[in-house]
């Protein structure tokens, strides 16, 4: 007997029709003997249209009020889900994140688990049941709904895997497994089969949604192995796992993009010491996370440009920020937001020389102009126009042997 952790995102669960169709998936785990924890998202769309109602009433909407809002949505599917075993003839229960409890911590809207009480879910394991628990959501220590961030239903499922001990975690989706890039936008996108914790950490910070990064995150600490794999086709799906057993033949091992980022230049600021921290000093404390730094030579030695990278949404709050700052002098900022980060991920990459240059001059055969750069061991990012995201991804695909 093995305990699992299967959970269904949104489109896995979009229709009545396909939670009856999951309701047979688990009905087969079950009847094999396993021990079944679901834990499910919202129908697709859902969360999103619960926040356009939102906006609705105001573009401020309380924040403890919305994760009400929005935690509502993997309750109508716990209970379609928990009644569609029950019409199977198995045992089954929903349970909500205040029944369990599952414990968070944190500001609302991105509130963190940190615990899980497993007694009333272990008594109904044992006896024979299976158990459907909300995603994307907790309970705070004042007694408050939270929500853990959007595509948090992964990170539940890693967090019920690690604190129920159990033996598997399949995360069930609308696609085969992880691909070397997205394989809506890239049709000739491939399957990857095994993937270390560390590139899909990478891949899913840089933009996969496939799986969530902070998900993929808590299963590397506490070496929890994932299979992605998909809820339509019998397919096998992605083992993500530690890195010892990958094979490094490829120096790439995927593509990701986001279009959430935007550039700011700050022209004509002094050059000189202590200037660059007077600038990210404040954007610091109030939280505006700055990616890449680029900073001009200055050819008069006295003044320079400083261009950075800030997540869209933050673009008001920063261009504010900097303009109420007394310490810094400068001529003009300006900023641009139609603009995307493309990465190259692979854990090759640390061995394999000259993919750098690769990437920088397939981009310039494709006519890409690049804005920013930032690299790490194992991946290299650049920011471009927004309009030319598809070439750079198709281009980048191919010459690194994915397609
Ligand atoms: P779920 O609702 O099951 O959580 P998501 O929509 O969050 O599913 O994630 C699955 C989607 O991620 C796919 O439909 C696909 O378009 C997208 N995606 C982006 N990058 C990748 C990738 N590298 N591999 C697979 N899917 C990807
Ligand atoms: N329903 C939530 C969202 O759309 C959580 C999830 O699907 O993982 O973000
Ligand atoms: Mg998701």
């Amino acid at each position: 007997m093995v305990k699992k952790v299967l959970k269904f995102g949104g489109t896995s669960v979009g229709t009545a029709e396909r939670i009856q169709h999951v309701a047979n998936i688990i009905k087969k785990e079950h009847s094999a003997g396993n021990k079944v924890i679901a834990v499910v998202s919202a129908m697709a769309g859902k969360t999103n249209e619960l926040i356009k109602l939102s906006k609705e009433i105001s573009e401020d909407f309380d924040k403890r009020e919305l994760d009400v809002l929005l935690s509502s949505g993997e309750q109508v599917t716990c209970a379609l889900l928990a009644a569609s075993l029950i019409k199977l003839k198995i045992k089954a229960k929903s349970l909500m994140n205040w029944q369990i409890p599952i414990l968070t911590e944190g500001e609302h809207a991105n509130a963190r688990i940190i615990n899980i009480h497993v007694e009333k879910i272990d008594k109904y394991l044992d006896e024979n049941g299976v158990v459907i628990i909300p995603g994307f959501q907790g309970i705070s220590k004042n007694g408050d709904t939270t929500t853990i961030g959007r595509g948090g239903s992964d990170a539940t499922a890693v967090a019920v895997a690690k604190i129920f001990n159990a033996e598997k975690c399949e995360i069930y989706t609308d696609v085969d497994g992880v691909f070397s890039t997205d394989p809506n936008k890239i049709p000739v996108a491939k399957k990857i089969d095994k993937i270390s914790y560390d590139e899909m950490l990478e891949l899913s910070s840089l933009g996969a949604k496939v799986m969530q990064s902070s998900a993929v995150q808590t299963a590397m600490i506490y070496d929890i192995p994932l299979e992605v794999k998909s809820t339509f086709t019998e397919r096998k799906g992605t083992k993500i796992f530690s890195q010892v057993n990958i094979d490094y033949s490829k120096s790439v091992t995927g593509v990701a993009y986001s279009k959430d980022d935007a550039k700011i230049t700050i022209i004509g600021v002094q050059d000189k010491p202590g200037v660059a921290a007077n600038i990210f000093e404040p954007l610091s404390k109030s939280q505006i996370n700055v990616d890449m730094v680029i900073q001009n030579i200055s050819s008069d030695q006295k003044t320079t440009d400083v261009t950075f990278t800030v997540k869209r949404d933050d673009i008001a709050k920063t261009k504010k920020i900097l303009k109420s700052n007394s310490k810094i002098k400068y001529k003009e900022i300006i900023h641009k937001d139609k603009v995307a980060k493309i990465s190259i991920v692979g854990a090759g990459m640390v061995s394999t020389p000259g993919v750098t240059y690769r990437m920088f001059r397939a981009l310039s055969d494709e006519d890409i102009n690049i804005l920013a750069i930032s690299t790490s061991e194992i991946k290299l990012s650049v920011i471009i126009e927004e309009e030319h995201v598809l070439k750079a991804i198709k281009k980048l695909h191919t010459i690194f042997d994915l397609d």
